[in-house]
């Protein structure tokens, strides 16, 4: 027997329409790439969502078309969010800081028609228009007065685009499972995957970020999501923030500790989120300038371990670090860690040490670890395994691509390595092709790493497993001093004394100017497995 409720589809640009009706005076504030602080309200926002509306539809654009950003996080870049999901079109977010052939390739995969980009991202696609030749229109996300001479084809301005338009645009209804927007990984190897949302896994996932255990929010809050909005839909915050009617805090390209600092203080903001990298520039800036944060609640840090020394320095600043885990196969959120008030109470060592695992998973989705014949793990903290997901916001699968592997009986592989706690606490040791296999054993390269992170002369640290003549592997680690550092080898090892089983310690050490990164700021260990191939058979 069916129930008797009303059946209405879980659809996002009901999520800016309840936001301009019902929090229509609350603001958003945004960077912009002109260099200005730009401010109107989601009444505003409401209004040019429906102008963009129009706009898309006038050039053709129907149910499940592809349109490309390639934009920092500003509100023009929020209006695209809905006003492209909102006709049924796919918003298809590009990480520009891919490399350039595999922007081309995710454009050319993804057969976006339209591409809106910010005047930054201009120089890049001149260089790649003539890789793309099925990009029907170039909207550069401007005004007339600061419209740049271009010979990218078809370039239209934005403002000027959708100036004419109606307002009010009459929303089609379509089935929730429709798809709303479209990410690519940056994976270390082979070419990006791309992840097709749903509207349904969007709305869904955008009520569970809100919960108290999670983001904490509601429309008293003032939220500034630093995560890019190219990078996993900057986490969810564009769509939680409307559903709850906060205030929103856009940095734009300004992601530099002084222009942050500045925009914390002047918009009062409460929480914020985004990777490491981010908060470690904030965080030397404020150390730097004596600033503090103050009125920052909560910051939320993920897409790579969170250093138990960032834990302990936003503490000192009065600012919980919520640790999350997630992937863009998992829209992101699948764990977050926040601790109960008995917790919070402990000494500092012992909150951070429960701090800096990746935390609980959140309801919607499911967890389990399983070993080396695919058996169940203990939830004992101590057995490590491959980490798998499930739930109403994973992908099921990649866009385009027959069968992955990754996708079996209903679950997802992650490829992350994890242990999870008696309390259902959650810790990732490592990425499954990071982890170095010695002498039939694990190492986990995050443990080793951050226990080198933690010495006051290393800037950056990355532990890989190098082909060993007698081990199989063994464990290299490759250390960027700070500047005015003169740490040696010994001293490095020195500090593992006592903290790792003996056979875990590295059996070298070497130091490097710099260390590679993916676009998204990972390590890329494949390179340095590679560079360091033959260390241990010198
Ligand atoms: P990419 O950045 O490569 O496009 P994702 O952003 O989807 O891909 O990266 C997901 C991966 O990042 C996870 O599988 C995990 O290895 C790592 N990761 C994310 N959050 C954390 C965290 N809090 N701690 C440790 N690793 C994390």
């Amino acid at each position: 027997m069916l129930g008797a409720m009303m059946n209405r589809p879980l659809l996002i640009a009901p999520l800016m329409a309840h936001a301009a009706r019902w929090n229509g005076q609350q603001e958003i504030v945004s960077r912009r790439c002109e260099g200005d602080i730009h401010r109107y309200t989601y009444a505003d926002a409401y209004a040019r969502v429906g102008q963009l509306a129009h706009a898309l539809t006038g050039c053709g654009l129907k149910l499940g078309d592809r349109v490309g950003t390639l934009a920092w996080n500003t509100y023009r870049h929020l209006e695209l969010y809905f006003g492209i999901s909102g006709i049924g079109a796919v918003c298809h977010t590009i990480n520009p800081r891919l490399f350039p052939d595999q922007i081309a390739y995710i454009i050319n995969h993804a057969q976006d028609r339209i591409l809106c980009l910010d005047l930054t991202f201009v120089p890049l696609m001149e260089k790649l228009a003539a890789h793309c030749p099925k990009i029907e229109a170039y909207v550069i996300l401007t005004d007339r007065a600061h419209m740049p001479e271009t010979s990218l084809p078809n370039a239209i301005c934005y403002d000027e685009w959708i100036a004419g338009q109606p307002s009010i645009f009459d929303w089609l209804e379509f089935p929730e499972t429709t798809a709303s927007s479209l990410c690519y990984t940056s994976g270390t190897t082979g070419n990006p995957k791309g992840v097709l949302y749903t509207h349904r896994s969007s709305l869904l996932h955008s009520y569970a970020i809100a919960m108290p255990d999670v983001f904490n929010v509601s429309r008293s809050s003032v939220i500034l999501p630093a995560v890019p909005m190219f990078h996993v839909n900057a986490w969810g915050v564009p769509y939680m923030a409307p559903l709850i009617g906060a205030k929103l805090v856009l940095p734009g390209p300004g992601l530099a500790g002084p222009l942050m600092a500045e925009l914390i203080a002047a918009e009062n903001v409460t929480l914020m989120a985004g990777v490491p990298t981010i908060w470690r520039m904030l965080l030397d800036h404020l150390k730097a300038s004596g600033q503090r944060l103050d009125g920052v609640d909560r910051v939320v840090i993920g897409g790579a371990a969170c250093p138990a020394g960032m834990i302990q320095e936003f503490a000192d600043l009065g600012t919980y670090v919520l640790h999350a885990w997630g992937m863009t196969e998992t829209s992101p959120l699948g764990t977050a860690n926040n601790l109960t008030p008995e917790e919070q109470a402990l000494p500092p060592q012992e909150r951070v040490a429960r701090q800096v695992k990746q935390g609980r998973v959140v309801s919607g989705v499911d967890l389990r670890i399983t070993g080396a014949d695919g058996e169940s793990l203990p939830h004992d903290g101590k057995a490590f395994g491959d980490l798998w997901i499930q739930g109403h916001w994973i992908a099921s699968g990649y866009f385009g691509v027959e069968a992955d592997p990754a996708f079996r009986d209903g679950w997802f592989m992650t490829g992350d390595v994890a242990t999870i706690d008696p309390d259902g606490r959650m810790q990732i040791v490592d990425r499954s092709k990071d982890v170095i296999k010695s002498g039939g054993e694990w190492i986990s390269t995050i443990e080793l790493e951050n226990i080198a992170a933690s010495l006051p002369g290393i800037a950056e640290a990355a532990a890989v497993g190098l082909k060993h003549p007698k081990w199989d592997e063994r464990p290299l680690l490759i250390c960027v001093r700070k500047p005015d550092s003169s740490l040696t080898r010994d001293e490095v090892l020195a500090a593992f004394d006592g903290k790792i089983a003996k056979w875990w310690l590295p059996d070298d050490v070497v130091f490097v100017t710099e260390l590679p990164h993916t676009a998204t700021g990972k390590l890329l260990k494949t390179k340095l497995r590679e560079d360091f191939a033959q260390h241990y058979f010198a």
